[in-house]
């Protein structure tokens, strides 16, 4: 059944329109976001979509295609924060914040469907954020910019939801145009499209998600934020991207009396920067296959110095790596998820094998294996 058809058996009425905002992979700037850094990410070809229509009677119905349990009723002047874990918080959430910003949302019928992979790394929550939050914007006209959207959306899953993400997911859910990746600045949100056109380049990105996804993320992802936190104090910086590369030795070599772990959270924050800015660099330069090394670097210091990797996340790189890919990293939070492989196209496919044989040889569940085809942001069907 279309989208349109189970909107209409689930609410009674049509939909007055459909949505769709993509899920992501970060080429590179892991960790930054919340140092005011630089981002590099791409939209997937997996969207979240939603069908939506206005009420003006204060309820919000969501019902998801994907999950279990039928519609939820929730009235949109008692939303409360941090009220329940389910699915449902996202959307309701964007409603939280939307109203919280003096947006009159009078109440709507939302159903959603998506096929972002969850809790691979790939931001299946952003995606369904944003497409709530654009097709709320649309149908009560409120104006908002998408990096506004991407802020409020943010907003919902840190404080609605309770996740303490970045607002890297958001904007690349918003924000991105198809055949590009965005270079993003997370200090003010400025950004630019950057043209990536693998195929006219002979390359293909590969998405490897592990299907696992550990345990110690969510704790491991907090720490690491205070130890961004604390670097940045002790350098007397506000955040992690004031600190220039140039300056790296010198601020470690300040850093002495610290803790090895903050230490290592500021090496990481500072050169994955500087990873961004050489990306950039090679990109203009029309040099796409030489991002490859910086990508394996990149993996290196998220694994050594972040230590934000595991087995799986790992073997996926120096696998990819050893079949004769240019490069290859994780991508996202870590602790599972995803890893990203840039490969020459007429080696993709062996450059895949080797890596589902490496997993079956290790005895892990079997990888899932797509390209990222840079594809559009989020927008009205
Ligand atoms: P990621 O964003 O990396 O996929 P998260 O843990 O941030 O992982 O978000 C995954 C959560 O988002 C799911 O557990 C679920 O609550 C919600 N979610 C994502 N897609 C859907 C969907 N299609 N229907 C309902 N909930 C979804
Ligand atoms: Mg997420």
């Amino acid at each position: 059944m279309s989208v349109l058809a189970e909107f209409e058996a689930l609410y009674g009425v049509e939909p007055e329109g459909i949505w769709a905002a993509p899920g992501r992979v970060n080429l590179i700037g892991e960790y930054t976001d919340f140092n005011d850094g630089f981002v590099m990410p791409l939209a997937l070809p997996h969207t979240a979509v939603a069908a939506v229509a206005r009420r003006t009677d204060g309820i919000l119905r969501v019902h998801s295609a994907d999950v279990e349990g039928g519609v939820v009723r929730l009235d949109v002047a008692s939303l409360e924060p941090l009220s329940g874990t389910d699915w449902a918080a996202y959307p309701a959430g964007v409603v939280w914040a939307l109203r919280e910003a003096g947006h009159p949302i009078t109440g709507a019928d939302i159903h959603l469907t998506s096929t972002v992979p969850t809790g691979a790394g790939l931001s299946s929550s952003a995606a369904l954020e944003v497409v709530t939050a654009l097709a709320l914007n649309d149908l009560f006209g409120l104006g908002l910019s998408r990096p506004e959207l991407a802020v409020l959306a943010q907003r919902a899953e840190n404080a609605f939801v309770g996740v303490p993400c970045g607002v890297m997911d958001q904007m690349a859910s918003a924000c991105t145009v198809e055949g590009h990746a965005l270079f993003l600045d997370t200090r003010d949100l400025s950004y630019r499209q950057v043209p990536f056109d693998l195929a006219a380049q002979g390359l293909r990105l590969l998405v490897v998600d592990t299907r696992v996804k550990h345990a110690l993320g969510d704790g491991a992802y907090a720490e690491r934020r205070a130890g961004c936190e604390a670097g940045a104090r002790a350098l007397g910086v506000r955040t992690l991207r004031e600190v220039p590369y140039a300056q790296l030795p010198d601020a470690l070599a300040r850093l002495s009396g610290e803790p090895e772990s903050v230490r290592r959270c500021v090496r990481h924050v500072v050169s994955d920067n500087h990873r961004v800015e050489r990306t950039i660099a090679l990109l203009d330069a029309g040099d796409t296959a030489a991002v490859g090394p910086v990508l394996t670097e990149g993996h290196a210091s998220l694994r050594d110095d972040l230590r934000v990797s595991c087995a799986e996340l790992d073997l996926a790189v120096e696998a990819a790596n050893a079949a004769g890919a240019l490069g290859a990293r994780m991508t996202g939070g870590g602790f599972g998820g995803s890893a990203i492989v840039l490969v020459a196209e007429r080696d993709a496919d062996a450059v895949a094998a080797a890596v589902e044989k490496a997993f079956a040889e290790a005895g892990f569940t079997a990888p899932r294996i797509f390209p990222a085809v840079p594809s559009a942001g989020a927008r009205r069907q």
